[in-house]
């Protein structure tokens, strides 16, 4: 079976080696064969390192030999390039954090070790998480595996392209406004954006706090809801990771087969001018087969939701302005040369940042200002109420809401380079789960004619995890579009 290690999802490599039809060791040379060969084309990754990999799944197979059975003892999975993993670096595909090597373990990255996980690769990302379409990273553009013209999508478009790919099994990503779904529809994978303070972000890189969440991209929902259950949960590091249980909800998402009993809502708001009509074909389809498996389909109103890209695009920049004040050439990374420090400090940030991250800067900056501060920041803190509230209706009456990821398949590498407005739209409907700091889901449900897939988003009110995995689950238990893979 060694041809096709790399073909297996998380759960099946778990199921591989623990039946010991397979050892990590050879597992993680499949994966780095496959990333060596398919890397030219795809720049998904931005570091792997044979030797200290292969080693990592050395000790997991002797551990496993010597009795040790974890179940997911020497699985692979791959790291967004924002996630602290001790001892490897950490670049947020950023110039200024050039050179930089973790010093520590985040804490989802010490809960997938605890488990037995090997981190076989980083992914590449938009530069510090700023952007939707890979192509902000300083360590070049990661580009679709279904069509190498256009775009994995972002920031997490490194996890998305490397998991279609099949260069590793399953991947951590993170979702600030669409990150982790986003890339997931354009590269027909399935990625789970979790309720804020259900993951622990320590040491996770900063982009904006209050939106950051870390969430798995897979091949399934079981695998994603596999990831996710190592996860999540309370961290004394991260004062705003919830005290509920996580219950182990992968026996139910396993189980999954109809949606009977469940009332799903479908925003008229999201369905609007704009949206590519292939797109709007295919999630329709997708809701009627909600319907089929025993769903109530009800139309529900997100009024506020239209204010959600301006509402997003005022916060984020804010917050990511406080959180990159940090890279001063000190501390971190890359330093510049110069005369005296004030220099030091401004050619550090002027050479080390990249126009995105500096158009992010300014704006938060200035939103932030004494003079304008009440216009932007504060009111823009208002709306993200009700944009939340218009979310605590809908759930009031419905279990989840179904809809769109994004407003068009994956679009040509550069097309939307020059504009950063049509880049920020491309947020419209995923940007409004992470300002109600609510969950959302991107499952693959079909490809445009020119074979470009599409994502069906399940939106779940905060703590839903479980249930919309579950609905997830049981829409790819009655569906194949996850199981297509792209032809490189
Ligand atoms: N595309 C959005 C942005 O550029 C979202 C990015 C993210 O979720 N990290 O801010």
């Amino acid at each position: 079976m060694s041809a096709d290690l790399h073909d297996l999802g998380f759960l099946e490599v778990a199921e591989a080696l623990t039946q010991k039809r397979a050892s990590s060791e050879e597992l993680t040379m499949a994966l780095l064969a496959r990333s060596e060969e398919l890397e030219s084309k795809l720049n998904s990754l931005t570091w792997f390192n044979r030797e200290a990999v292969l080693a990592e799944a050395r000790a997991a197979d002797a551990a496993r030999a010597a009795g040790d059975n974890r179940p997911y003892l020497g699985v692979p999975i791959a790291i967004k390039d924002l996630l602290n993993v001790k001892g490897q670096p950490c670049t947020a595909g950023s110039r200024i954090l050039k050179g930089y090597v973790a010093p520590y373990d985040a804490t989802v990255i010490a809960r997938l070790r605890a488990a037995g996980c090997v981190f076989v690769s980083r992914t590449n990302t938009d530069e510090f998480a700023m952007g939707g379409s890979t192509e902000t990273s300083a360590y070049g553009t990661t580009r679709n595996p279904w069509d190498t013209d256009r775009v994995p999508g972002g920031s997490s478009g490194g996890s998305a392209a490397a998991v279609a790919a099949r260069l590793a099994p399953a991947a951590l990503a993170s979702d600030t406004g669409g990150s982790i779904r986003q890339p997931a529809a354009f590269c027909g994978v399935t990625g789970l954006k979790p309720t804020y303070g259900r993951v622990s972000r320590y040491g996770c890189t900063a982009f904006a706090s209050s939106l950051d969440q870390i969430g798995p991209i897979a091949r399934s929902v079981e695998d994603a809801t596999a990831v996710y259950q190592v996860i999540a949960g309370l961290d004394p590091h991260d004062s705003t990771t919830a005290a509920r249980p996580v219950d182990d909800c992968l026996p139910n998402v396993r189980a999954a087969r109809d949606l009977k009993g469940l009332k799903l809502g479908l925003p008229k708001e999201y369905f609007v001018d704009g949206l590519h009509p292939e797109v709007e074909q295919l999630t329709r389809a997708a809701v009627a087969q909600c319907r089929a498996l025993g769903a109530e389909i009800v139309d529900v109103e997100l009024p506020h939701s239209k204010y959600g890209i301006a509402c997003y695009y005022v916060l984020a920049p804010a917050e990511a302005s406080a959180n990159l004040a940090r890279y001063d050439g000190v501390r971190y990374g890359f330093r510049a040369e110069a005369e005296d420090l004030q220099e030091m400090y401004e050619q550090t940030r002027a050479q080390g940042f990249g126009a995105e991250v500096k158009r992010r800067v300014i704006l938060g900056t200035y939103v932030l200002s004494s003079g304008f501060h009440d216009a932007y920041y504060l009111r823009a803190q208002k709306v993200r109420t009700l944009i939340r509230r218009d979310f605590d209706r809908v759930f009031a009456r419905c279990d989840a809401i179904l809809g769109p990821v994004t407003p068009s398949p994956a679009f040509r590498v550069g097309e939307k380079t020059a504009d950063p407005v049509q880049m920020y739209l491309g947020d419209i409907f995923t940007a409004n789960v992470n300002l109600a700091g609510i969950c959302g889901l991107s499952v693959p449900c079909g490809f445009t004619t020119g074979g470009l897939p599409a994502g069906l988003h399940i939106i779940g009110p905060a703590f839903a995890d479980a249930r919309i995995l579950q609905i997830g689950a049981a829409y790819q238990h009655a569906t194949e579009w996850h199981k297509q893979q792209p032809k490189i």
